[in-house]
């Protein structure tokens, strides 16, 4: 079976509930402006977590639909680099404009095929719309420098495309992580290939039909499908220069490894175990609200998820109060009102985040909620993991080492604000990490000596805004972070910068003999 696209083409199209698809259409490839379906020998089916229904196939792209993609950009970087920075600014307000028109739709799909809630994927949605919409700002953001040298000399930096950007992507920001790519990369000049996650390419679909209608030409945005044969193509294809990726430790680190081997430029970020400190000072019930919110939302399944908590002094006895809370969550179906978290990605992440659970109830910890067999009525076919809440943890523990990416909260015990600092900076991941005081002495020590990428002060998912950049640390970004996502940094890993010395003396040279010295210009 194969048809045009995943992506409904009127409103009315878009699901609103987890009814059974009848007929599941199978994912098509983009390219040249055309949704093109795959002829692929190998698919993926992709089931709806809530329910495990099909939704559709998508394919192991060929390696003919693979270098179609290729060429399809490599043709359309020189006219796309050659449009004046204004007109690619004029389609970029179109697509943020498309975006926010289409932002239920783009939402729906989300909670279809990743299963968080439709509220939480509207948040998904957004996040990336925002990276779009600063890169609108790209008439002052493309600036170079100049520098008279001397009277008749000066020096000017300019930043010109690199060519072809692959994007490959996660499966827990279907539109957010495509969207930290797409906007920047193109309004840059530059032309990309977007593989979305084979789990749920739906929202990347969506993405692409409105490039389309934005006035991007053909060529300029291609998304292709498939897994690690996917990623390898990319890394070894000659002609794609740079590399963003965003998913696990394991495919990062080996696609930073073979990718910078290959002379590519590579972004990678990756895992995380997102500490919070709690001190004894703080706001009691903003602290708890908080952080039971970034724990369980989106069922844990966020890079800047809260799962490791650090009770100061006597806030260990603040468990059951977390639990409390975390009782009153309503788990369900993303599209039913008032869900607050949803079914996690697939029947062997339910498995493996509970086996977590029970390597923690065997190796001594406190089970303070449990979440395991928990399931909504009407879903009972979904991957279910209640929130579930571990206390007495120590470092040594399966469910302190490993990350676990589902709705569980792991909790240990330190006497002071050192000690916390130096649990939290022996971690190997260092993405985010928040503390809660109001004392803020307490909050500037912690701010200045703590090692973590990203940090919240009373913020428990403090994820940084399109102006500023993505900055994870350690274990969490390959390549010591230095290039990271959005942002001036982001900018700068799409731009090649040229650097040009120009000389125009208007008398004629007296001299008559060559200078062979190192030019100093001094
Ligand atoms: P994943 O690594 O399994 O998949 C990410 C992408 O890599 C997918 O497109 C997939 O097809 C590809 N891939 C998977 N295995 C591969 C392999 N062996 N070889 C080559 N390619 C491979 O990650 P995921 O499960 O989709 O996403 C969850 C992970 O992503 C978590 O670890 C989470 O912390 C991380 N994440 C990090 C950030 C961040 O900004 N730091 C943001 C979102 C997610």
């Amino acid at each position: 079976a194969s048809a045009t696209t995943t992506a409904a083409t009127s409103p009315a199209q878009y699901p609103t509930s987890h009814d059974q698809v009848s007929q599941p259409i199978d994912t098509t490839n983009f390219l040249d402006n055309q949704f093109v379906p795959s002829k692929a020998t190998q698919w993926i089916d992709l089931h709806d977590p809530a329910t495990n229904n099909l939704v559709t196939r998508v394919p192991q792209s060929t390696d003919e639909e693979l270098k179609a993609a290729v060429d399809s950009a490599e043709k359309a970087f020189p006219a796309w680099k050659a449009t004046s920075l204004l007109a690619r600014q004029q389609i970029m307000f179109k697509y943020v404009a498309l975006i926010r028109e289409h932002w239920d739709r783009l939402a729906a799909s989300i909670t279809l095929e990743q299963g968080k809630t439709f509220a939480d994927a509207k948040g998904d949605v957004l996040r990336g719309l925002q990276v779009a919409e600063t890169a609108c700002g790209i008439t002052t953001q493309m600036q170079g420098e100049v520098l008279e040298v001397a009277k008749d000399m000066e020096t000017r930096s300019y930043r010109e495309p690199l060519g072809i950007i692959a994007a490959i992507c996660p499966f827990n920001f279907p539109a957010m992580i495509p969207l930290w790519t797409i906007p920047v990369a193109t309004v840059t000049g530059n032309t990309c290939i977007i593989k979305p996650s084979e789990r749920d390419p739906g929202a990347a679909m969506i993405l692409a039909e409105l490039a389309e209608k934005a006035g991007f030409p053909p060529g300029v945005i291609n998304i292709i499908h498939g897994s690690a044969k996917t990623v390898d193509f990319i890394i070894d294809e000659p002609r794609i220069k740079a590399i963003s990726f965003v998913g696990s430790n394991k495919a990062g680190e080996y696609i930073f490894a073979r990718g910078s081997a290959q002379g590519k430029r590579v972004q990678a970020n990756l895992g995380a175990k997102n500490h919070a400190a709690v001190l004894p000072d703080c706001n009691k019930n903003q602290a708890l609200n908080a952080i039971s919110g970034a724990a369980f939302g989106a069922a844990g399944q966020r890079c800047m998820a809260l799962s490791t908590l650090v009770f100061v002094g006597e806030t260990k006895d603040w468990a059951p109060e977390i639990a409390e809370r975390a009782k009153a969550l309503s788990m369900n179906g993303g599209f039913e009102p008032g869900a607050d978290l949803g079914p996690v990605i697939s029947p062997q992440a339910k498995k493996r985040i509970e086996d977590i659970i029970g390597t923690a109830e065997k190796e001594g910890a406190t089970i303070v909620l449990d979440g395991r067999g928990q399931k909504p009525e009407k879903y009972p076919n979904g991957n279910w993991v209640g929130p579930t809440i571990i206390a007495n943890v120590t470092k040594d523990m399966t469910c302190y080492k490993e990350e676990i990416f589902g709705p569980v909260l792991v909790c240990l015990n330190v006497p002071t604000l050192d000690e916390a600092l130096e649990l939290i900076n022996e971690n190997e991941y260092g993405n985010g990490t928040a503390i809660f005081t109001s004392s803020g002495a307490t909050a500037l020590k912690f701010q200045k000596e703590i090692e973590a990428g990203q940090v919240g002060i009373n913020v428990p998912i403090p994820v940084p805004l399109p102006m500023f950049s993505f900055t994870g640390n350690k274990k969490s970004v390959a390549g010591g972070g230095a290039n990271t996502f959005y942002g001036k940094p982001g900018l700068q890993f799409y731009t090649q910068q040229k650097t040009v010395t120009s000389f125009w003396r208007s008398e004629d040279a007296v001299s008559t003999r060559a200078k062979v010295d190192m030019p100093t210009q001094s």
